[in-house]
């Protein structure tokens, strides 16, 4: 296949998303005798793969005692099995075809230091224990940390992630499989019963069924009211020489939580540690950034900072994600997504479950993680409120030319909404100085984009689309970029 081209012949399976859920997927299916091609916008690990904190788990970010009570303790016993298969997936396909991703089993504390976190604690470990996982209230723990009370997971692992996106992605195109990046799947027609004919940036290509691998699915569906956007943040560090290294994963009970890791690539060792999390939109970046950074800095002897990044995750309305058929939609398009922190594990999964349903016909998960299922949103109260927040949002109204006047006071490197004349303009002035002009109105159902000062990205708070500062679209759902904004003079002018 040439650069530029796309197969000619019907595929068994397309699959959107270069990501852990797409790369895995494909390998698994090819592996299975199918015929595949992953399909990539930007490039392998260009989506939250790429920024994620690399912790490998089956304790979830729904805790078990929190999912037997939503979901019951059988649904929640298959969920701790799927998590450990999954683990298990990694594990093996780490030593076969990403050694260098350096695959590290180790355990895992959560630490309270309130009375409340202490109950919740307890009750967690044994909502753990109760389904077959491996986890007990310790006395004693890691350095650095002042607890309460501690608990120890075992079973939990951590890696490499683009290392092992790396080493999957070479292994699925020795057994067959094509990658095509910078190549974005544009629309799907269902109409012809013999092969679905998907429309990519690059031209058509046709095939028996598609998988949306993209974190959340383009276009409009159900399943974007049932998950709300977050954004996390995580750093990079060197400790001082002689500083005891982490040997294990560790997790506090705040609200939002913190997350702790060592990373040792190419023979350095870091310390990497995440969290502030907030709705995507929400917060300031820039400001988020630094409470993470001083609330790492307070806790380690932190000799050199070396990387700081954010990314988006999804949180699902009854804390289990969504993989299989996609709702309302051709029963030959699947989807894996609402993934919430634990993504690695769920996206590996999903590749298990979706690889099933396309050769076995089904899988033993398909229920507890089925798209289509009644939501159980009562009792998820944050999930509520996030919903409600959409209908806030929603209030671009589509931009009319106009005069500016009020531009001399954005600095460079600078970006944000200006309201004129009632109306509101998405602006960011870059190094040279140029200005960059966007509608704030997501081109996916118009709810108002926010400016990202962190990631230089407009993003929305609705639905989680990203754009880059000239609209173009940068992550899923949003197929369409942001209405270009360009300056003739003092007047705005929409292209
Ligand atoms: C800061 C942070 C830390 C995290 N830490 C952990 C952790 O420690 N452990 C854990 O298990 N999980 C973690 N997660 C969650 C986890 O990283 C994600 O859930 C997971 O990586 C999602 O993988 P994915 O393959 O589904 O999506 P992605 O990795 O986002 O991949 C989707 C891909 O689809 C592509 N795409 C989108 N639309 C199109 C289109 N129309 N055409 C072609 N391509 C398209 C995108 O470019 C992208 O590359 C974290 C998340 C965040 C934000």
């Amino acid at each position: 296949m040439a650069a530029d081209t796309l197969p000619l012949d019907v595929l068994d399976v397309v699959i959107v998303g270069a990501g852990i859920t797409g790369l895995s997927t494909g390998l698994a299916l090819q592996q299975s005798g199918m015929k595949c091609i992953v399909i990539e916008a930007h490039n392998i690990g260009f989506g939250t793969t790429g920024g994620t904190s690399a912790h490998l788990n089956t304790m979830l970010d729904l805790p078990y005692d929190e999912m037997i009570s939503k979901h019951g303790k059988d649904n929640a016993t298959l969920v701790a099995r799927g998590a450990r298969e999954a683990l298990a997936r990694i594990r093996q396909w780490s030593g076969a075809y990403a050694p260098s991703c350096n695959f590290k089993e180790q355990d895992a504390y959560m630490f309270a230091t309130t009375d409340e976190q202490a109950e919740a604690l307890k009750n967690l470990v044994e909502g753990t224990r109760s389904v077959g996982l491996d986890a007990e209230l310790v006395d004693n723990m890691l350095p650095y940390f002042k607890f309460l009370k501690a608990a120890r997971f075992g079973g939990q692992a951590s890696f490499h992630p683009t290392r092992y996106l790396m080493g999957i992605a070479e292994a699925f195109r020795a057994v067959g499989g094509q990658v095509k990046e910078n190549c974005s799947v544009l629309d799907v027609d269902t109409s012809d019963s013999g092969s679905l004919k998907i429309q990519t940036s690059l031209g058509p290509v046709r095939a028996k069924n598609l998988i949306y691998a993209t974190h959340v699915p383009p276009g409009v569906n159900i399943l974007h009211f049932r998950n709300a956007p977050y954004r996390s943040y995580v750093l990079a560090a060197k400790l001082e020489a002689g500083a005891d290294p982490l040997g294990a994963l560790v997790y506090d009970m705040e609200e939002p939580y913190h997350y702790y890791r060592m990373a040792e690539v190419d023979g350095d060792r870091f310390l990497v540690a995440g969290g502030c999390d907030h709705k995507t939109a929400e917060g300031n970046e820039l400001a988020q950034a630094r409470k993470l950074e001083a609330h790492v800095r307070s806790l380690f002897p932190v000799a050199e900072l070396t990387h700081q990044w954010s990314s988006q995750f999804f949180e699902p309305t009854d804390g289990l994600p969504y993989i299989g058929r996609l709702p309302m939609s051709d029963e030959r398009i699947l989807v894996g997504t609402g993934y919430s922190g634990t993504g690695l594990t769920y996206g590996t999964l999903a590749s298990i479950v979706l690889t099933d349903l396309l050769v076995k016909g089904e899988s033993p998960y398909q229920d507890v993680f089925k798209p289509s299922r009644v939501s159980m949103v009562a009792g998820f109260s944050n999930f509520v409120k996030e919903a409600a927040d959409v209908v806030g949002h929603l209030v671009a109204a589509p931009f009319p030319e106009q005069k500016i006047t009020d531009l001399g006071d954005l600095a460079k490197g600078e970006g944000r909404l200006i309201q004129h004349d009632g109306k509101s303009i998405g602006l960011f002035r870059d190094e040279t100085g140029e200005l960059h002009g966007v509608s704030p109105a997501c081109s996916h159902i118009k709810c108002t984009v926010a400016w990202n000062a962190q990631e230089r990205s407009w993003d929305c708070p609705c639905h989680g689309s990203r754009f880059d500062l000239d609209g173009n679209v940068l992550t899923a759902p949003a197929r369409k970029p942001l209405q270009k904004i360009s300056f003739i003079g003092d007047r705005a002018v929409p292209e």
